[in-house]
């Protein structure tokens, strides 16, 4: 379920320190170390996925049940109104550089075109 090499993997394990927003079964939310916006954050399954590619029809709940976690952190950091952006980036072409699958929720700002 766990690969020893991912940095979120060891993050979801609490081997590695993070600013954790959120956490069940199934899912752990932390603060991105390297903000691009006033509200960065990282939604992750616990479980080790490459990228959206390696989801399979079977862990779409999951994939649904992350996306009510990235809804109600918008809630708590005060970002629903204002609005946000979620992005994930998948894959060498896409700017993926962690090889876990996350989810960026960014707001806070008036995001350009570019921002994520
Ligand atoms: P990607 O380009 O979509 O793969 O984004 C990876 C994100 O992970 C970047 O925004 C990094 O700043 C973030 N990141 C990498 N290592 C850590 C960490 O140890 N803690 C929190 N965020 C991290």
């Amino acid at each position: 379920m766990h690969t020893s090499d991912c940095i979120f993997c060891q993050i979801a394990q609490r081997k590695i320190p993070s600013e954790i927003a959120y956490e069940d079964d199934e899912v752990i939310a932390f603060k991105d170390n390297q903000p691009l916006a006033p509200v960065h954050l990282l939604v992750i399954p616990k479980r080790h996925l490459r990228s959206l590619n390696d989801v399979t029809s079977e862990q779409e709940p999951l994939i649904a049940h992350l996306f009510g976690v990235i809804r109600r952190l918008a809630g708590e950091f005060g970002v629903a109104e204002s609005g946000y952006r979620v992005v994930t980036n998948t894959g060498t072409d896409g700017g993926q550089v962690v090889g876990h699958l996350h989810f960026h929720l960014l707001g806070g700002q008036a995001l350009n075109a570019t921002i994520g």
